[in-house]
């Protein structure tokens, strides 16, 4: 089934819904003209993998390698690859794939391209007919790939050129902290850079202390916003929201709701919120600490049911204004770059948030990350042989 350039590798495979990740072997094939090898060194661990490892979000087929926030080297890149400045041994960010056809992408708002699911999660960024994955197991076995435009829980992949974010990054950066710039902190910075754009006199609150609120409180802070709310349930992340910039903390346990929480510090409310739990009820009340023409931003991917009450509400608060946003609506080629330079200049702290597992360790990784021990686990593939 296998010509004899296959490139025998191992990754984390979840083989049907439910079914937990196994490092296991696999082969790519060669790689398509528009395609790079990568070889992953770092890949940062999120929610959304959980969530598609028990099918709680589409995906092209089963098995498959998810992953989608990976640093790595490049190792082989093909023909027609447009950046002609990318080079073998380029350390490299993925992050997700667009069409680039649509008008979003045309007008380089990648993150609102409006086929963000189908090229990301159900199809592979290749050329032909079918799923057409660049993975197989060593029977024969297509695994789904290219998920998020990158699967990046594996030694090495292929992936399409877009994914490819070259940003001045070396082998001597601190790169282990850096994975998640292309999902959680791409996400919350970009809300807050493209989205939100704060004026420094304005007052911001942030709703959830994970990578995504993290990102959000951090790049307010680089913009010079001077009153930054963090609201969470859990004392350390507060502790540590202070830390990095917040100059006020709410633990919203000790309050009736957020409004409660944020009036009695903020009586006339907030100019803006951003939301990044995703949950309904928090959403509702964030709405509420809004002061007049105030902004919430929802990052957190809220249930339909959720849409239709939360309209409802911009409807009786119609002085008040509601985005969602999508990858922070983002250009990741622009973004990335953009947090990776403030990050040197210490203005984007991420080193802060994460903890670094070796590759094997995945499970104790996934256990930390769900009981929130630590924001933003992150693996090292630097103990697997590559089997080259
Ligand atoms: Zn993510
Ligand atoms: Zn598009």
């Amino acid at each position: 089934m296998h010509d004899l350039k296959s490139i025998p590798t191992k990754a984390y495979v979840v083989e049907k819904k439910g079914a937990p990740f196994v490092l296991q072997d696999i082969l790519l094939d060669e790689i398509q003209s528009h395609e790079v090898l990568v070889e992953i060194l770092y890949t940062g661990l999120c929610h959304t993998d959980i969530v598609v490892q028990h099918g709680g979000m589409p995906v092209g087929g089963y098995p498959a390698i998810l992953g989608h926030e990976g640093v790595g080297v490049v190792r082989k890149i093909g023909l027609s690859v447009s950046n002609r400045s990318l080079l073998p041994g380029d350390i490299v960010i993925l992050s997700f794939h667009a069409c680039q056809q649509c008008r979003y992408c045309r007008e380089g708002k990648l993150g609102s391209c409006t086929r963000m699911t189908e090229v990301n999660f159900i199809r592979t960024g290749r050329d032909g007919p079918g799923m057409n994955s660049p993975a197989s197991l060593p029977d024969g076995t297509p695994v789904f790939a290219q998920f998020f435009g990158q699967s990046s829980l594996s030694k090495l992949m292929i992936v399409p050129e877009s994914s490819v974010v070259k940003a001045g990054l070396c082998l001597e950066d601190n790169l282990s902290c850096l994975p998640s710039l292309s999902c959680g902190y791409l996400t919350g910075a970009g809300t807050v850079f493209n989205a939100l754009q704060p004026k420094q006199s304005d007052t911001i609150a942030v709703v959830g202390m994970g990578a995504v609120g993290f990102a959000a409180l951090m790049a307010a802070r680089a913009l010079g916003v001077a009153q930054i709310i963090a609201v969470d349930i859990v004392d350390e992340k507060l502790q540590m929201a202070i830390s990095l910039g917040a100059t006020h903390t709410i633990n919203s346990r000790a309050f009736q709701d957020i409004n409660e929480g944020i009036r009695s510090i903020f009586p006339d409310g907030v100019d803006m919120i951003v939301e990044a739990t995703g949950i309904a009820i928090l959403a509702e009340a964030s709405v509420k600490a809004l002061a007049h023409g105030g902004t919430l931003a929802l990052v957190g991917a809220l249930p339909p049911e959720a849409d239709i009450k939360i309209n409802g509400l911009d409807v009786l608060t119609s002085c008040k204004k509601i985005v969602g946003v999508i990858e922070g609506s983002s250009n990741p080629h622009e973004m990335i770059p953009r947090l990776v330079e403030l990050y040197k200049q210490s203005k984007f702290p991420v080193d802060k948030l994460s903890k670094v597992y070796p590759a094997e360790q995945l499970d104790q990784a996934l256990e930390d990350l769900k009981t929130g021990k630590v924001i933003k686990p992150v693996l090292s593939w630097e103990s697997v042989a590559s089997s080259k």
